[in-house]
């Protein structure tokens, strides 16, 4: 089998359980309130402008179909895509993992005699830990999304994949911008249109000043190998065009074979993703071009996980993600517990099925487990991604992969047997009727069923079973 993401770099694994973290995120109302707020107005949005399409359900349709068979010839496509960055003057570096891509970018940075980068939001970087890599060799990444760097300056995680900082207010802001953003206005407000000026600024004197970018891409075209970068506030663009060097970090299930695809995609994620009828900022780039933007251009290909998937015919799915945030924002667990809880930098019903799978289900094991299996999620993604299935397959991938027997897997096998011969399964459904007796309707199941019971009632037996009622008649 491909190797999963190594531990102890990146962040794909939390420190703690789901269960233990989201009831610590429950117990904060701001929190709650901030996310209600955020992904009510999000779904509103999105919302209204789907309805406007006619054919919004056979776009879904073909954005599923194109990502099942670019899975299907995923090797092909990346060397088609490497031979194409190549021939356009740029360079393709292959990182089985995180140690790998950290390391790449790393020396690549270093080489240039820089001790600065500028980063375009990337979701790989975070989730293979390259600023940690970088501060340890010695460069200073800054972060230029507005709400990345809200995160970076807050010391901070991102909580949603589209609004990193959901789960700060303007007030919030404000006051992380005081104490850390160089050189900031001290009788900065909370209004919004003041902490937008005031990024600017900063921003502004370091896009100015920084010759290397690393940025993420949201797709990659295999037949010309151009790569592109979908934003909605214009920072990633001057990421992209300004410095000398760029080297972008994207995962392998990022290729699409040819423009006629993103087409597709380009339709699609921003109507789901922040309700807007087309991306404010798309940005494409194919190799370099001399005289015109970064004259050196490195493509890190990152695995890091992804074949295991891959290797997974029902777990694959998650590969077909573009990112939207959909699934989070629909999703009643996330809305409540909000992103932290998840551990991973991949939060969400997204999270629980990606995260799981590039680590191996027993580092994250309770994920799979963060849902109610309601189905919203299924119904908001643009790329009919069947989450509650896969949800379900980790959940037994989970069980059969314990070595001692669960509570839960010996209740079913005795079930099993019970159900299976009919003169003890009518013995135990009178048994159970004894429960009535006993007084238990609504109290949970005895240890170790107790865990069942904790977030549902015990259904009371009923008076008179099938077979009573059918021998009476
Ligand atoms: S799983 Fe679907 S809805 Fe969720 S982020 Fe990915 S593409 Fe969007």
């Amino acid at each position: 089998m491909p190797a999963t993401a190594p531990r102890g770099v990146g962040h794909l694994r939390g420190d703690e359980p789901f269960p233990v973290a989201a009831r610590r995120a429950l117990a904060d109302p701001q929190l709650r309130r901030n996310l209600g707020h955020a992904t009510t107005t999000i779904r509103a949005k999105s919302g209204a402008v789907i309805d406007e399409l006619p054919d919004w359900e056979r776009l879904r349709a073909a954005g599923s179909a194109i990502k099942a068979d670019v899975m299907a010839r995923l090797p092909e496509l990346l060397e088609q895509l490497e031979a194409a960055v190549t021939a356009a003057g740029g360079t393709m570096h292959w990182a089985a993992d995180a140690l790998d891509a950290n390391r790449i970018v790393t020396e690549l940075v270093a080489a240039t005699g820089s001790d600065r980068v500028i980063k375009v939001k990337s979701m790989a970087t975070q989730e293979i830990g390259l600023n940690e890599a970088l501060h340890d060799a010695g460069i200073t990444p800054v972060e230029t999304d507005l709400a990345e760097l809200i995160v970076q300056l807050g010391d901070d995680r991102p909580s949603h994949i589209l609004v990193p900082a959901i789960h700060r207010n303007r007030a919030e802001i404000r006051e992380i911008f005081l104490r850390a953003m160089p050189g900031v206005d001290p009788t900065l407000t909370d209004d919004p249109a003041a902490l937008a000026a005031a990024a600017r600024r900063y921003l502004r004197q370091t896009f100015l000043s920084t010759r290397v970018a690393v940025s993420g891409a949201n797709f990659a075209v295999a037949d010309t190998g151009t790569l592109a970068v979908v934003e909605s506030e214009g920072n990633g663009r001057m990421c992209l065009t300004l410095p000398d060097t760029l080297i972008t970090v994207m995962g392998i299930e990022k290729v699409v074979p040819s423009w006629r695809d993103l087409e597709v995609f380009l339709q699609l994620l921003p109507r789901a993703s922040t309700g807007e009828r087309m991306n404010p900022y798309t940005s494409t780039w194919t190799g370099v071009t001399p005289g015109d933007g970064p004259q050196a251009f490195h493509l890190v290909l990152l695995d890091n996980g992804r074949s295991a998937v891959l290797a997974d015919e029902v777990g694959r799915q998650a590969l077909h993600c573009i990112r939207c945030s959909a699934c989070l924002n629909v999703c009643p667990v996330y809305q409540r517990a909000g992103g932290h809880a998840y551990g991973s930098v991949y939060p969400g019903p997204i999270g629980a099925v990606l995260s799981p799978q590039l680590t191996g289900v027993e580092d994250n094991a309770s994920l799979p487990y963060a849902s109610s299996l309601c189905g919203a999620c299924y119904d908001a993604c643009p790329v009919k991604i069947d989450i509650p299935e896969l949800l379900v397959h980790l959940r037994a991938e989970h069980v059969a992969a314990q070595r001692r027997p669960s509570a839960e897997s010996v209740a079913m096998a005795a079930a099993a047997y019970t159900m299976d011969h009919p003169a003890l399964y009518a013995a135990a459904q009178r048994a159970a009727r004894l429960t009535r007796l006993a007084g238990r309707r609504g109290r949970g199941l005895p240890p170790p069923l107790s865990g069942w019971t904790i977030g549902r009632d015990l259904p009371e037996p009923p008076a008179q079973t099938f077979r009573e009622w059918w021998a009476q008649r």
